[in-house]
């Protein structure tokens, strides 16, 4: 078994343990009482949501701006940026950790592509590898690196409250449509132990003869969650899910001074207890229930052995989201 804090660290959480067992205790207690409270407000506003009109569209393409994997030539973050083009518009989904790594703005200038391209941005959720980096999530500010170009009043949707420069910050409540002819799912919540109460939305488009594409940032509410929002949206059949799913099992995408930090944050446990295969054998057989053709997954949440499980247990195609790539659907 692989460690999550390098023992390098041992000594220093021993010597810190007289304040940092009291933290953990008392964080433990918010953490449950917002666990209990994340699945009644999802739970209402999944019943209280109402069917949306989706356009029928023929035409989603994604291309991958910065992922944790990569095509040749392409730089590699364990943050998402995804720019989708229906023949309705564009949607920028997420900004990576923005201006902190090089990877947004290097693989931008190999695409050629500019912000100006984009119609609106949408930011999944207020994550440092969502929303541009630890100083945006500090500041709650949004900034894209200079060489995208500067924004020139476009949306920017958002499920909390933070400024985007350049931008038109909304705030996205519930489902709705928003630009190209894609939705959002609405904010939905999960409780999480180091990071608190996450608001997190993700996107549904109709695609002609095929169904739904549901695309996620981290996929925090987790998918099943995700999926009872999109049942309520559409009685469309679930043709296509993408993004991220959050399945740091035996390693973290995202580390830092020994620190395999998705393993430990984001996971919707306690620090003292781990993602399991047993969770993931749970959505695996969920996802197999409402059958997708294709599931196109992000490697920057999820580990090479959830990934491949995913691959191997999956019904539906499976492709893992690479950086440079482009996907139709
Ligand atoms: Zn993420
Ligand atoms: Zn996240």
């Amino acid at each position: 078994m692989s460690y999550r804090i390098s023992p390098l660290w041992w000594p220093v959480l021993a010597l810190f343990s007289p304040i940092l067992l009291p933290y953990l205790l008392v964080k433990n207690i918010r953490f449950r009482k917002n666990l209990q409270k994340s699945l009644e407000v999802n739970r209402e506003r999944i019943e209280g949501a109402e069917t949306l009109e989706l356009p029928q569209l023929d035409h989603f393409e994604l291309t991958v701006l910065v992922e944790h994997k990569t095509s040749p030539g392409f730089l590699g973050s364990p943050g998402v940026s995804y720019f989708i083009k229906t023949e309705q518009g564009s949607l920028l989904f997420d900004i990576g950790f923005g201006k902190e790594t090089p990877a947004l703005s290097e693989n931008a200038g190999k695409l050629g592509f500019t912000i100006k391209d984009a119609n609106a941005l949408l930011i999944s959720h207020l994550h440092p590898d969502h929303m541009g980096g630890f100083k945006a999530v500090r500041k709650m500010h949004i900034t894209l690196p200079e060489e995208m170009g500067a924004a020139s009043g476009q949306p920017c949707f958002m499920p909390g409250e933070a400024d985007a420069e350049g931008f038109r910050a909304e705030l996205v409540t519930k489902p709705r449509l928003l630009v190209a002819g894609i939705a959002s799912t609405g904010p939905l919540v999960r409780s999480l132990f180091l990071m608190g109460w996450t608001e997190e939305q993700a996107i549904v488009a109709r695609l002609k003869d095929k169904g739904l594409v549901v695309f996620t940032g981290c996929g925090h509410p987790t998918i099943e969650t995700i999926l009872q929002m999109v049942r309520q949206i559409s009685d469309e059949p679930i043709y296509a899910v993408g993004g991220g799913l959050h399945f740091p099992i035996t390693d973290s995408p995202f580390k830092k001074l020994g620190i395999k930090a998705q393993m430990i944050w984001g996971t919707g446990k306690p620090p003292w207890q781990r993602l399991t295969d047993e969770d993931l054998t749970r959505t695996i057989e969920n996802l197999n229930a409402v059958a997708p053709r294709h599931v196109l997954l992000s490697a920057h949440d999820t580990c090479d052995h959830a990934i491949d499980r995913f691959r191997n247990e999956l019904e539906a195609e499976v492709d893992v989201l690479k950086a440079g790539g482009t996907y139709v659907l």
